[in-house]
């Protein structure tokens, strides 16, 4: 008898977000979002958005901020793509590039969503990225949640022998010290799109708006399959006004790189093993005195929030995200309290 829900979504593990706190008071660093406000341009054009524009539909084609982005990265409109956030770039690029029989890959360990996404469209997924199957590579750079960054070049090389779509995903790559908007930007390139956020550097993870550059003939097809107003007009007015203040979105990245770097030589002072990272969040294992999975518990009763991914290539870490400094600090403190705890229960 046939069911009421296809095969494949019966059957899907689901994504599982960050968990978000119903108490006030919480140090979150478990999502990966910016401790700092958005610029104050995003604040003024919300105070001058006239409610009667709700009334009609948004652009469609959200032109005014198409031209912009096009302005920032030296290219041309046609080439650029804005989604309801880039999980919906990914969920439209796993439509357009993929079919049955073919597979997605990824970099592995990586944002686990990109399974997911494979298993809602009904292909499979694979971590190798030399599988001949493969018609979508999802390169994440820096990478999540490792924060590892891989050379531009690498990636080009890669992407010149590869058959299908490369989508570099560059959600944190304002953190970082390079990126590849320049292979996505290049006359000749074929088959490379590299996807940014407003999530993170721009502290606008509430908003939703991602947008990706590319081969003008990948970014239509993306045009053909999205909904008509997927980007609402508030959206495309606040994503406008950020990036007409770039200068603050740069200042927050700078504050959070440096916090990175203190941060990491406290985590390594107290005997843990941290990857080096290029984002904004840390990627570190615990000394041995208490595995990843007790001290995420702790931590988390002590409402400090930090992410824990179970599974052989993750389970022995925590993903911390670079908050404020004050909130590291009071990090620190209750993890060097937990630890303090634990030997002297111990020593008893
Ligand atoms: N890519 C990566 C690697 C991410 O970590 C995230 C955030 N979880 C996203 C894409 C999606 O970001 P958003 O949909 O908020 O633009």
């Amino acid at each position: 008898m046939p069911g009421l829900i296809a095969e494949n979504v019966e059957k899907l593990a689901p994504y599982t977000p960050g968990e978000q706190p119903r108490r006030a008071g919480v140090v979150k660093l478990n999502t990966n979002e910016n401790p700092y406000p958005p610029s104050p341009e995003c604040a003024k054009a919300l105070r001058s958005f006239d409610p009667s524009r709700l009334r009609l539909y948004p652009d469609p084609v959200f032109l005014a901020l198409r031209k912009k982005i096009a302005q920032i990265h030296r290219t041309v409109p046609a080439r650029i793509f804005v989604g309801n956030g880039s999980d919906e770039i990914l969920a439209l690029a796993a439509k357009a590039f993929s079919w049955e029989g073919r597979k997605i890959g990824s970099l592995d360990p990586s944002y686990s969503l990109y399974k997911t996404m494979a298993a809602i469209r009904g292909v499979e997924w694979t971590g190798d990225s030399r599988d001949r199957d493969l018609s979508l590579f999802l390169w994440t750079n820096p990478n999540a949640p490792t924060g590892r960054f891989a050379e531009p070049e690498e990636i080009a090389a890669f992407a010149k022998k590869f058959k299908g779509v490369v989508i570099v995903d560059e959600a944190y790559a304002d953190f970082a010290r390079g990126d590849a908007m320049k292979l996505a930007t290049a006359p000749g390139n074929r088959n490379v799109i590299a996807m940014r956020t407003f999530s993170k550097s721009y502290s606008l993870a509430g908003l939703r708006v991602g947008y990706c550059v590319g081969p003008e003939k990948l970014v239509a097809a993306l045009y053909k399959i999205k909904d008509s107003y997927n980007v609402d007009a508030i959206a495309q007015a606040v994503a406008l006004a950020a990036l007409s203040d770039r200068r603050w979105m740069k200042a927050n990245a700078a504050k959070i790189r440096r916090t990175r770097r203190l941060f990491s030589i406290e985590l390594e002072r107290r005997g843990w093993d941290v990857v080096p990272s290029e984002a904004n969040f840390v990627f570190a294992k615990p000394p041995a005195a208490m595995s990843a999975r007790d001290l995420y518990a702790a931590l988390r009763d002590r409402d400090v929030f930090v992410r824990y991914f179970p599974g052989p290539a993750t389970g022995d870490r925590l993903r911390i995200t670079i908050g404020l400094d004050v909130e590291m600090e009071k990090l620190l403190a209750e993890m060097d309290s937990i630890f303090r705890k634990k030997n002297e229960r111990r020593k008893r």
